[in-house]
């Protein structure tokens, strides 16, 4: 746990008790603070062990901060209320960067981006393994920080941050902080592109003199009228050390940008080009992202269960030679009742043939038809037996849908999980 002497005599707001808010709430008292804790859902109320204060209705006048989750809308009240008491509202990152005035001397890594924060997140983590660095992972991506065991000095925290949790981070002075690219998503929450692309940006604002910037190519126009005092790097620019087809967890070029990323991160931390090199290679993808999960009946099988929309998936259609590949489930359809797919058509190059399932059959197979054998089956069953029928020994078996998984699936997890196990199932035969 995340504890420190700032936090102590004084009373904090804590609102949403979720995993992340319990730590907070948790790491706070531990500290010797008071805590006013709060969730408008009675469930998440009663998983609490502390004082209950409805924040929507105290009177929040003397409150040190209010941390609150990420997922509390900027709509919610207690943001009108924090300002009108000069209140301020912060979230567990930013707490985080509070305590760290009483730590030993760690460094910071924050990425950002529309796509691609975990996978270089959790490659820079295991880049930093790979040197001997004492490292953790923190924000969007596994524990929440607060209830992270401390780091000795010279270690590395190396932080997944979404722009609802830079909305509410103030002075998180990232030794390296990477924009990895921006497309237009979020809007609902930040109103324009614009508003978007200043979240992300502040992150660079908050950096010191002496520190690394690391930028993608997409996201240049906006740094370049947002940047800070760090020297700056750009990601296309990044030679890492070897070759992309000796990195299993890394396929296709969206990786290859993630990876550049990383790369920089990790040589601006000091770490050597051996254990870089060695890194990569090792580097084992996260679950249902271009996830490797059996090589059976001579095919290689990767779980792409992530790619939701055809934009994820375009990259992922690249990425091997000769591909055979799964799509469908629910399919995001326009105002027109039509389902956009004009960023797949141009990458179907290496697709031997698509085997289609789910309520996006009917919308996918009249256009990728036009460019490649398509079959629509049904289901993610048919499909993996289709394919392992049809196919050649040393081709690709692609499971990346471009649509979302309800019609058939709970979530995208449950989704890749089943497609884990039929392919687990085939080696049984
Ligand atoms: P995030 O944490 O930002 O959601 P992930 O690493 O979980 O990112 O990847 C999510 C999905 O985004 C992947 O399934 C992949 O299809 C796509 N993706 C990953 N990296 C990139 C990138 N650099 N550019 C574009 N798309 C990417």
């Amino acid at each position: 746990m995340i504890t420190s002497p700032a936090f102590a005599g004084k009373r904090w707001g804590v609102l949403g008790l979720a995993r992340s808010g319990r730590a907070v709430a948790a790491a706070l008292a531990a500290s010797g603070g008071e805590v006013w804790a709060w969730d408008d859902n009675a469930a998440a109320r009663a998983a609490h062990d502390g004082a209950l204060i409805n924040l929507n209705t105290a009177d929040i006048a003397g409150l040190a901060g209010v941390i609150v989750s990420p997922g509390v809308p900027h709509t919610a009240p207690i943001f009108a209320a924090a300002a009108r008491h000069g209140v301020p509202v912060l979230g567990d990152i930013e707490l985080f960067a509070l305590a760290r005035a009483a730590m030993p001397p760690v460094r910071v890594v924050g990425i950002t981006g529309t796509n691609g924060k975990s996978t270089t997140t959790a490659l820079l983590h295991h880049l930093c393994a790979a040197a001997g660095l004492a490292s953790a992972m923190g924000g969007n991506i596994g524990l929440p920080i607060m209830a992270a065991s401390p780091l000795p000095a010279g270690g590395v925290w190396v932080l997944e941050l979404s722009s609802y949790q830079l909305d509410i981070t103030h002075s998180l002075a990232c030794d390296v902080a990477v924009l990895l690219n921006l497309t237009p998503d979020h809007l609902e929450r930040h109103g324009s592109m614009a508003g978007y692309a200043a979240a992300k940006s502040r992150l660079f604002a908050m950096q010191q003199p002496g520190s690394t910037a690391i930028v993608g190519r997409v996201a240049q126009s906006v740094y370049a009228v947002q940047s800070g005092p760090a020297e700056t790097q750009y990601i296309d620019a990044v030679t890492p050390p070897g070759d992309q087809a000796d990195w299993p967890g890394l396929q296709g070029p969206h990786n290859l940008e993630n990876a550049r990323a990383a790369v920089a991160a990790a040589r601006a931390l000091g770490i050597t080009e051996a254990a870089i090199a060695a890194g990569l290679a090792s580097y084992q993808a996260l679950a249902h992202r271009m996830e490797p999960v059996g090589e059976q009946r001579g095919l290689l099988w990767i779980n792409d269960s992530k790619a939701t929309n055809p934009d994820s998936t375009a990259p992922a259609l690249t990425a091997y030679p000769r591909i055979h590949w799964i799509a469908g489930g629910r399919p995001k359809l326009d105002g027109g009742g039509h389902a956009d797919l004009s960023a797949i058509l141009p990458q179907l190059q290496n697709v031997v043939h698509a085997w289609l399932i789910g309520e996006a059959a009917p919308y996918f197979a009249p256009q990728i038809s036009a460019y490649v054998p398509t079959s629509s089956v049904g289901t993610l069953s048919a499909a993996v037996a289709a394919v392992t029928a049809a196919a050649q020994p040393g081709d690709t078996v692609l499971f990346s849908p471009a649509a979302a998984s309800f019609d058939q699936y709970r979530d995208f997890e449950h989704r890749g999980e089943a497609f884990r196990s039929l392919v687990a199932q085939l080696q049984e035969h």
